[in-house]
């Protein structure tokens, strides 16, 4: 019997949640955001299931972090367009841009000055990057208007002119400063004509009047739920990674004694204890406090002790059927339909669902299922 940790990947939720993005923000289009191996799903096999929609629902566009996120999806098969969220990182890429047909975002001058001596053979379509206020990426917002005159006065460089800009606080319950930056782009926007593209997952989910011509959902296509506070959209996602894996041992301890490393759970009543097949070195967050929910035949069941590299123990005291070979659902779906959302997760490990998905590392199979009628 093989190691029995593997991550499955159910490439009909991401379907499910990739419509139900679309079907929030009906007027605009939605970029499906598929960067970091599409949230540690497999950029290739996620954008496959996605291109695989019919023709009315199937994304328009792609959007990665770098060239070479890009040509693995072209490498793979994916004809659809791409674009790099932070464009290129030198001037050399640019024939790589041309030769893969990729869009490109343009956030700095440099960039700008790179893309303007280039001499494509086909101008490359450009969505410049705006400092609405988050100050990490992107042009100031006075500064814009004399940018996008020098793109639309280089056709043969530039076409497809789009605005694009980020929110810091979308996931907060109160939009204050995301209301300020939404402002400032809708009134470059409306003096420059351009289509606009602002909302991530949790301004997709919760804030209409920020969709515009493009909507940018990431997470959110992955199943988890962005918002702080959920909504009835947010509630309607499928989890679409199932991480999952077995007990391969049970021992019962009495009251006082410890488990796993450093003593920290200490039982405080007879106790079983399970010990399951994933650790630190499969990507589980060994931040994760003691009481993590874990599904074992369909019960929630706490974490005990700390997470090592390749396993972790629970306490199944009050579950009488686990046992060696019992199924254990570290965030997902479990075989009878019981789910248990990542982001619940992770805040037991002091961290957003982001950084789990993206953390499971290599040596953990990922098995895919459904996504091609
Ligand atoms: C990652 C990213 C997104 C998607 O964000 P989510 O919060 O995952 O929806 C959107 N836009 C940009 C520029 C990004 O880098």
């Amino acid at each position: 019997m093989s190691r029995p940790l593997v991550a499955d990947i159910d490439l009909d939720a991401l379907r499910h949640n990739y419509c139900h993005a679309r079907a929030q923000a009906p007027g605009s289009h939605a970029l499906a955001v598929i960067k970091a191996d599409a949230y540690g799903h497999g950029s290739v096999a996620c954008a496959r299931a996605l291109e695989a929609l019919p023709a009315a629902e199937r994304p328009p566009a792609f959007a990665v972090a770098s060239l070479e996120e890009a040509e693995t999806l072209r490498e793979g098969g994916i004809r659809s367009p791409i674009l790099l969220l932070e464009g290129i990182f030198e001037a050399a890429e640019l024939e790589a841009v041309e030769a893969l047909s990729l869009w490109m975002a343009v956030h700095s001058e440099w960039q700008l000055e790179a893309l303007l001596a280039y001499r494509p053979a086909r101008p490359i379509p450009v969505w410049l990057k705006v400092d609405s206020g988050m100050h990490r990426l992107g042009f100031p917002v006075e500064a814009v208007p004399q940018v996008w005159a020098r793109l639309a006065a280089a056709p043969d460089q530039a076409t497809g002119l789009h605005l694009m800009s980020h929110f810091a606080t979308a996931d907060a319950a109160d939009p204050g400063e995301c209301r300020r930056q939404l402002v400032r782009m809708q009134a470059l926007a409306e003096a420059l004509s351009a289509p606009l593209c602002l909302a991530n997952s949790p301004a997709t989910l919760a804030w209409p009047e920020a969709h515009g011509a493009w909507v940018r959902p990431g997470v959110m296509l992955y199943g988890s739920d962005p918002l702080e506070v959920p909504n009835s959209a947010s509630r309607a996602l499928q989890p679409v990674m199932t991480l999952r894996s077995r007990i391969i041992a049970m021992r019962e301890i009495s009251p006082g004694e410890a488990v796993g490393y450093g003593r920290r759970w200490v039982a405080a009543r007879p106790s079983r204890i399970a010990t399951v097949a994933c650790g630190y070195g499969d990507g589980y967050d060994r931040h994760a406090v003691d009481g993590t929910p874990t599904l074992v035949a369909g019960q929630r069941v706490p974490l005990a002790g700390k997470v090592s590299m390749d396993m972790l123990t629970v306490d199944v005291t009050d579950v009488a059927e686990a046992d060696i070979g019992s199924e254990v659902v570290l965030w997902g779906r479990a075989a009878d339909g019981t789910v248990l959302f990542i982001d619940e997760v992770a805040r037991h490990c002091d961290t957003i669902s982001y950084t789990l998905l993206t953390g499971v590392l290599p040596r953990v199979p990922r098995r895919y299922h459904g996504g091609f009628d």
